[in-house]
C-alpha cells in the first residue's frame, strides 16, 4: 500500500500564485476525482507534481510513502511512481510509440509481449505502434497510446489531466475501463482530473475533490459529482456559501525566452 500526499502546496508562475495551498491525499486503488472550471489550476497542478520546471514551488510538499518529491527531476518522480497522462499530449516526430514505450520499460525482458497485450486491451492498432508518438493521431488515439504507456509502465500512481477530452464514447469506455481495472490488478493510485461526470460512470470514484482559485475547497463522494452536474459551480458555491472565484490571472506577459534577447 502507497499513499501519495500533497500537503499545503503552493506555486506561482512569474508573480502570479496558481496553486494556494492544496491539500489530497490518494493511497493505492483508489480513484479520485478533482473537478473544477476553466482556469481554476488543475494542470498547473499536475504539472507542478510532476516537476516542470517552469512553474516555482513557494511552500508544501509531495511525498509518496513519506519520501518527498519536490525538487526531484522528472524522471526520478517517474521512477518513484508517479505518471502523468496529459491534457495536450505533444507530437514527438521521428520516435516511435513501440521504442519510446521499450525504453521506458528500462529492459524488460517481455516488454515487446506487453505492448502486443495492452495494444490489443485497448483496441490500439500496430500501425499505431510504429508511427511517431502522436503525430497525426486523432484526440482518441493520443489518449489510447497514452493509457498504453501507463499499463505497460505500471506505476504506482496516475495523475489522468482530462484524459476524457477529445474522446468519443468507445474511447472514453475503452479507456476508463482500462484504467478502472489497474486500480485492483496492481493497485493503481488514480487522480483523474475532469470537467465531465461521464468520465467516472466508468472510472468510478472513492473520492471527489472540487478545485477552485488554485486549491480544493469541498470534497465528498460521488454524489458531488451529481450535484455539480445538475447545479453547476455556481450551485454549489452558493451551497458552501462561497464564491466562484474568477479564474486566476494568467501571467500578464508570456513567459517567451526570447522576449528580451540580451543584444
Ligand atoms: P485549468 O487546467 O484548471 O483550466 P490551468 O492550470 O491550465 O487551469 O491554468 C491556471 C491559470 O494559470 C490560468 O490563468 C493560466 O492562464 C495560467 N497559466 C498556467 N500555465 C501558465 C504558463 N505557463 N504561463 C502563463 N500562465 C499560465
Ligand atoms: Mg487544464
Amino acid at each position: 500500500m502507497s499513499v501519495l500526499k500533497v500537503t499545503d502546496l503552493h506555486a506561482s508562475i512569474g508573480d502570479v500564485e496558481i496553486l494556494r495551498g492544496v491539500d489530497l491525499e490518494v493511497s493505492s486503488g483508489e480513484v479520485h476525482a478533482l473537478m473544477g472550471p476553466n482556469g481554476s489550476g488543475k494542470s498547473t497542478l499536475s504539472h507542478v507534481l510532476m516537476g516542470r520546471d517552469d512553474y516555482t514551488v513557494t511552500s508544501g510538499s509531495v511525498t509518496i510513502d513519506g519520501e518527498e518529491l519536490l525538487g526531484l527531476p522528472t524522471w526520478k518522480r517517474a521512477r518513484k511512481g508517479l505518471f502523468l497522462t496529459h491534457q495536450y499530449p505533444v507530437e514527438i516526430v521521428g520516435v516511435r510509440v513501440v521504442d519510446l514505450v521499450t525504453a521506458a520499460t528500462d529492459g524488460e525482458a517481455d516488454a515487446g509481449g506487453r505492448i502486443a497485450t495492452e495494444a490489443s486491451r485497448l483496441a490500439v492498432r500496430d500501425e499505431f505502434l510504429t508511427r511517431g508518438v502522436n503525430v497525426e493521431f486523432s484526440g482518441g488515439e493520443q489518449k489510447r497510446a497514452e493509457t498504453l504507456q501507463l499499463a505497460v509502465l505500471e506505476p504506482r500512481f496516475a495523475v489522468l489531466d482530462e484524459i476524457d477530452s477529445g474522446l468519443d464514447v468507445d474511447a472514453l469506455r475503452d479507456v476508463s475501463r482500462r484504467i478502472e481495472a489497474m486500480t485492483e490488478e496492481t493497485g493503481l493510485g488514480v487522480l483523474a482530473i475532469t470537467h465531465y461526470a461521464r468520465l467516472l460512470t466508468e472510472l468510478r470514484p472513492d473520492r471527489v475533490h472540487v478545485f477552485m482559485g488554485g486549491r480544493v475547497v469541498t470534497s465528498g463522494g460521488p454524489e458531488l459529482a451529481d450535484e455539480l452536474e445538475a447545479g453547476g459551480y455556481d450551485g454549489l458555491a452558493a451551497r458552501l456559501g462561497i464564491e466562484v472565484p474568477s479564474p486566476v490571472a494568467a501571467a500578464e506577459k508570456p513567459l517567451d525566452p526570447f522576449a528580451t534577447p540580451g543584444f
